[in-house]
C-alpha cells in the first residue's frame, strides 16, 4: 500500500528520516511529498530539498520524493495513495493535526490519515530549532542527516 508523507521538510530532520524508515517497513511505496507553498518563504528551494532527501534515504528502498503545491488530499489522490503519513510529538502537534485531519475526511472519504508517534529521543526536533541552533553555531550533526548539516552550516556560515 501506499502512503503520502507530506511536509515542508525545510530542512529534513532526523525525526522525518525516522518516521520515514519505520514507514518504509510498514508500507509498501512512501511517498515523501514536499509542498511549495508560494505564501511562506523557505530557507532551501524545492529542488536542493530533493537532493537533501534523495541522500539521506539513499539507504531505504521504495521511497518517491516529489513536490506539490495546493492540497496534500489532491497529491494523494494524484499519486494513488490511499493513506496520509503525520508524526506526532507531543499533545501540541495533536490539536492541529486533528483539525486537518477531518478537513481532508470532508474532502475524500476514502483516504485515511494515520499518525505515527516520535521516537522520545526526536521528540525536541523540528526544522525550526534545527535552523536556529544552525544559525548560533551550534552543534547539529545529531539533529539532521550530513549533508543538510554541511548545507545549514555554509547557510550561516559568518
Ligand atoms: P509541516 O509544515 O507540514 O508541519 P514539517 O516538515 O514540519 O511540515 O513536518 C512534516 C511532518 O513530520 C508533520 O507531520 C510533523 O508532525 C512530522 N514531524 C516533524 N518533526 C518530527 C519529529 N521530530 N518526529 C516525528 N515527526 C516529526
Amino acid at each position: 500500500m501506499k502512503v503520502l508523507y507530506p511536509g515542508s521538510f525545510d530542512p529534513l530532520t532526523f525525526g522525518h528520516l525516522d518516521l520515514i524508515n519505520r514507514a518504509s517497513q510498514l508500507f509498501g511505496d512512501v511517498i515523501i511529498a514536499i509542498l511549495e507553498n508560494p505564501n511562506k518563504s523557505s530557507t532551501f528551494t524545492p529542488n536542493r530539498r530533493i537532493e537533501q532527501i534523495t541522500e539521506a534515504t539513499k539507504h531505504i528502498k521504495n521511497i518517491d520524493i516529489i513536490t506539490y503545491e495546493g492540497l496534500t488530499i489532491d497529491c494523494a489522490i494524484k499519486y494513488n495513495a490511499k493513506l496520509i503519513l503525520r508524526g506526532l510529538r507531543a499533545m501540541s502537534d495533536f490539536e492541529y493535526e486533528l483539525q486537518i485531519a477531518h478537513t481532508n475526511r470532508t474532502l475524500d472519504k476514502s483516504i485515511e490519515t494515520i499518525f505515527l508517534a516520535t521516537e522520545t529521543f526526536h521528540s525536541f526536533l523540528s526544522s525550526s530549532v534545527v535552523k536556529e541552533v544552525a544559525m548560533f553555531g551550534g552543534e547539529i550533526k545529531h539533529m539532521v542527516p550530513e549533508i543538510i548539516a554541511t548545507d545549514l552550516n555554509n547557510l550561516y556560515k559568518q
